[in-house]
């Protein structure tokens, strides 16, 4: 579902979103797969749907916790990519270096890629980092519910 300017907002069922087109609350943005039968008539499958009224959404963060980083990470080393195993979290800039607890400075690594860096900067012990970490927001979040059977979605989630 998209906010009246397009942002996603959320995700709901079909069901609802026919409804909220029925009601003249939305408007049917992107059809997929199969029609909706029912007994008196045929529907497009909504994939989309965009309200026709702007909904302020206050700034809902995600919280700065272990499960959350691993969550963003999709539970990978950042430094040699292996899933899987035992994992950690890493200080990008050691604890020892006045390295903080952020988004930015928090990634997740497997035990063997922690020992190896130790108390040093990825420069320092000449390890790589697949991706600079970012805080996640709620784009990242809907971009994780797409499934083979809603590829329409990734234009309005910025993977396209
Ligand atoms: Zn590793």
């Amino acid at each position: 579902m998209l906010n009246q300017n397009y942002e996603p907002m959320q995700i709901c069922t079909a069901k609802r979103a026919l409804n909220l087109v029925f009601l003249g609350k939305a408007k049917l943005v992107e059809t997929e797969g199969q029609d909706v039968i029912s007994i008196s008539a045929r529907y497009p499958f909504p994939s989309v749907v965009r309200i026709d009224r702007y909904i302020r959404i206050p700034n809902r963060n995600v919280v700065l916790s272990r499960k959350n980083i691993l969550k963003r990470d999709g539970h990978q080393c950042q430094y040699c990519g292996a899933t899987g195993i035992s994992l950690t979290i890493d200080h990008i800039v050691p604890k020892k270096q006045f390295g903080k607890d952020t988004w930015e400075n928090l990634v997740t690594a497997c035990i063997t890629c922690n020992n190896k860096k130790g108390s040093r900067t990825p420069e320092n012990a000449n390890m790589k980092l697949f991706k600079k970490p970012k805080k996640p927001t709620r784009i990242h979040y809907l971009q994780k519910f797409i499934r083979r059977n809603n590829q329409s979605w990734k234009q309005y989630l910025y993977l396209d």
